[in-house]
């Protein structure tokens, strides 16, 4: 790591669009070697302004990672037959090597069963049951983008995770619950905590972490009293203010205490995205 920024307060900067963009351009290469193409499909329902920029956000690194990617949109009043209709055609075809159902989809749609069919080798976002199940088994699957990319940030920025005690906040099956499978596997080892909206006296739980994600979507619940000095935080929630995005962690309050923090946006955000490339790539590996 040769990129180290450092906050005002003096906490390291955990720069996820950095090591997004190395990591695409380390995707790059390799896709440069292969006999084929890798594609990435996306499912996009709706009209849902944030969900459109984060596709497009997807396409972009899929294209700077020498893929190729498509874009598959129904309107909001597609039916249920229309969108299983799509799923299950990229589902069969071999061209396509990995698939993504944006979510959340709209509410008259059962999102859970658009997932079921998706192959396992082209679960890219690790969500489907069967890719979940063999990532709690500790076997090898495509792991969920979002907590994959935490952990890789931790890892590159050099967090220390053995034996330390990590805090995550939030425990939905998208990113807290596998983040706090991941964060315990052996070989990271750390000891951790799952906090959730019922969890009483949140503040002194988290002041024991060493580690602290937050991914509940309360916009700058977390404060300076959440945080042990020196603690690494890491801000996972997305909240869409009048002034653009914010994210659960109140960065100004907390940059003077943390000893490593990211920034919001430009954090987590470009590594769900890096980790969905490799996840591309990766299922391309699987199915060749
Ligand atoms: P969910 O709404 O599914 O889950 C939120 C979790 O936060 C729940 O477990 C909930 O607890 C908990 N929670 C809510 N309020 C509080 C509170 N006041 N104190 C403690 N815990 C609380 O959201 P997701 O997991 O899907 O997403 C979480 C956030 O992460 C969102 O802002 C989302 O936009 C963002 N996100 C960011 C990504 C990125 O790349 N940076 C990727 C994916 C999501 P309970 O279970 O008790 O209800």
């Amino acid at each position: 790591m040769t990129d180290a920024k450092h906050t005002t307060g003096g906490a390291l900067v955990l720069d996820g669009s950095a090591l997004r963009d190395r990591m695409i351009a380390d995707v790059a290469r390799e896709v440069a070697d292969l006999s084929s193409v890798p594609c990435l499909a996306t499912v996009l329902i709706g009209d849902d302004g944030p969900s459109q920029v984060y596709v497009r956000n997807k396409h972009r690194q899929a294209q700077l990672a020498g893929m190729t990617s498509r874009n598959e949109t129904l309107p909001a009043s597609a039916t249920q037959d229309d969108a299983e209709r799509l799923v299950r055609a990229l589902a069969n075809d071999p061209s396509v090597s990995g698939i993504l159902v944006q979510q959340p989809v709209p509410a008259h749609l059962d999102g859970e069963k658009l997932l079921a069919l998706i192959p396992v080798d082209k679960d890219v976002d690790g969500l489907t049951t069967v890719s979940m199940g063999r990532f709690m088994r500790g076997m090898d699957s495509l792991v969920p983008c979002t907590p994959l990319g935490v952990l890789r940030l931790l890892q590159y920025y050099g967090a220390s995770t053995v034996g330390k005690r990590a805090v995550v906040v939030g425990r939905s099956p998208l990113v807290g619950l596998p983040l706090s499978v991941l964060l315990a596997r052996k070989g990271i080892d750390a000891t951790v905590t799952l906090a959730h909206s019922r969890t009483t006296d949140l503040v002194e739980v988290c002041r024991e972490a060493d580690i602290l994600v937050s991914a509940t979507g309360q916009a700058r619940s977390i404060g300076r009293a959440h945080v042990k000095p020196g603690a690494w935080v890491v801000d996972v929630g997305i909240s869409h203010g009048e002034k653009g995005i914010v994210g659960d962690v109140d960065f100004d309050a907390v940059q003077s205490v943390a000893g490593a923090i990211t920034p919001m946006p430009g954090g987590t955000g470009p590594m769900t995205v890096a980790c969905l490339i490799e996840n591309t790539l990766a299922a391309w590996r699987l199915q060749h």
